[in-house]
């Protein structure tokens, strides 16, 4: 009997992680076998004449491999990007530049599909998140820089904004096209020109956005990709002739950076960890705030600064939540990030689901409870079930130390000003997110939290439009906005 009900169930689509397979299509993606680097409008071969491969992280195949670019490569993209700055692009009216940057966004948006299935298979996250949200949302920060690049005299009124020269822009693999976009798209609205090195893991979307640049004729120089680990990313930040630099990533290569760079005269803006805290008051529309919680942490994996990894809900409401967030658990799907009911992908590489794992360790050893979904996983590829922690305390390693994986620590509080003061508790200020119906408790602590953005009954909500950025060991300046110019033009 039993036997014959699990047949069925395999069969026909009768709960919801036993829906049909639905995967895009890879054809979509046109992967070269290797790529050079781009450097002065053209794909270079490596002075150092190396490569390492870039692999799929849901099926540990090989996608492709890439340059390592050493501090020779560095120093001809870095001067590719100066005789840029000087001949051309300084030069250039606003408006005129405007059009190159507008026309790269819709060249993205025209590309979109090829880019979502590339970023997916390079990373791991799921297509329908690369679809619906990175590509677009990468599209959408160079159609709204185009719009700032020739009414700079609008946004510094009377002060005679002047670009910096040559920025130097490192970015994670958590987000690699949107980084991407956060990073060219102001320093070029603002009359810089880059140079850009993608994570080692993820390098594939930045080097196709080399191809747009090339399609779109955006001036050789302008900007430059090149790939590489961290020596590169060091070369970069310590090559003399960069005059800004551009980074996120964690907060110990922030740290190495922020040294690196005292005493030289370049600017910096640095985005770096985050363990937001995200708080659910007693008259909170509990079923929106469990969606907004599951949003907020399993979200690409939980690899993400600002994902709201510690929970923290009023007594009254504490068991109801972590009953409803169990049953929202059981229903997510972990699996093949090209299938488009998948809402867990790939762990992005063996390293960080060793690190995610251990941490698990670490949260049981401290004597916290652990609760996993039952999900199915793949036997191949970096799988981690969305787990949460509850019989949390607040001096725990998993409470204070940023996983960066579907991991979520629940803690109870009874009053505002303690929730305040637990949410504050952390190195961190990147982000935090407030459940509740009462305007005025949205007020009194989006004034005290101390995070750089505080969502109010949402969460994870970005807008091009929209500072970005952190207090504390979260780094400092802002990405997005008016705010976003700031940290490329000097007066
Ligand atoms: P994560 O923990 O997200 O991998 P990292 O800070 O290690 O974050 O990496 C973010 C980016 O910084 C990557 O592009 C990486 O290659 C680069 N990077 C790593 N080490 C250094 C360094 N010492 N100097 C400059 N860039 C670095």
């Amino acid at each position: 009997m039993a036997k014959a009900k699990s047949n069925t169930l395999k069969l026909k689509f009768d709960s919801a992680r036993n829906y049909a397979p639905a995967p895009e299509s890879k054809s979509a993606a046109k992967i070269n076998a290797r790529y050079d680097l781009f450097i002065n409008g053209k794909f270079e071969k490596p002075a150092s004449k190396k490569y390492f491969a870039t692999i799929n992280p849901a099926t540990e195949e090989k996608l492709s491999e890439v340059a390592d670019a050493n501090a020779a490569d560095v120093d001809k993209a870095v001067k590719a990007a100066r005789n840029a700055y000087g001949k051309t692009w300084k030069k250039m009216p606003g408006k005129e530049r405007a059009k190159y940057i507008y026309r790269i966004a819709r060249m993205i948006q025209e590309r979109a599909r090829e880019f979502s299935v590339i970023e997916t298979l390079d990373g791991g996250k799921p297509i329908r998140e690369s679809r619906d949200f990175d590509v677009p949302t990468a599209a959408n920060h160079f159609f709204y820089y185009a719009g700032w690049a020739d009414k700079l005299e609008y946004a510094f009124p009377n002060r005679n904004a002047q670009p910096l020269g040559v920025a130097g822009q490192i970015i994670p693999w958590n987000f690699p096209l949107l980084m991407a976009a956060w990073k060219i798209a102001p320093a070029l609205a603002t009359g810089n020109t880059v140079v850009l090195k993608p994570a080692e893991n993820t390098p594939l979307t930045a080097l196709k956005l080399a191809d747009i640049f090339q399609e779109a004729e955006l001036p050789p120089g302008v900007v430059n990709i090149i790939t590489g680990a961290g020596a590169t990313g060091a070369a970069i930040v310590n090559h003399a002739g960069v005059d800004k630099i551009a980074f996120t990533g964690s907060t110990d290569v922030g740290k190495i950076i922020q040294k690196a760079i005292a005493g030289t005269g370049k600017k910096a803006t640095l985005e770096l960890g985050g363990k937001a805290a995200n708080i659910i008051f007693e008259d909170a529309a509990i079923d929106q705030a469990v969606e907004g919680v599951v949003n907020g942490i399993f979200f690409n994996q939980g690899h993400v600064c600002c994902a709201g990894s510690r929970l923290y809900v009023q007594e009254s409401v504490y068991k109801e939540v972590v009953r409803k967030l169990k049953d929202r658990l059981e229903t997510m799907i972990v699996g093949d990030p090209l299938d488009k009911n998948t809402d867990i992908g790939a762990i992005n590489s063996k390293e960080q689901l060793a690190i995610i794992n251990k941490y698990l360790k670490i949260g049981q050893a401290e004597g916290a409870e652990m609760y996993q979904s039952s999900a199915a996983i793949p036997s191949k590829g970096f799988f981690c079930r969305p787990t949460i922690f509850t019989n949390v305390a607040q001096s725990n390693r998993i409470a204070q130390e940023e996983i960066f994986g579907p991991v979520l620590t629940i803690q109870s509080f009874r009053t505002d000003d303690e929730v305040i003061e637990k949410a504050n508790n952390t190195p961190y200020g990147l982000s935090a997110g407030v459940w509740t119906d009462k305007g005025s408790k949205i007020f009194n602590l989006t004034t005290k939290l101390r995070a750089g953005v505080v969502w109010a009954n949402t969460f994870n909500q970005f807008d091009p439009t929209s500072p970005f950025g952190g207090y504390k060991e979260s780094g400092y300046g802002r990405e997005g906005g008016l705010h976003g110019l700031y940290g490329y033009v000097r007066f």
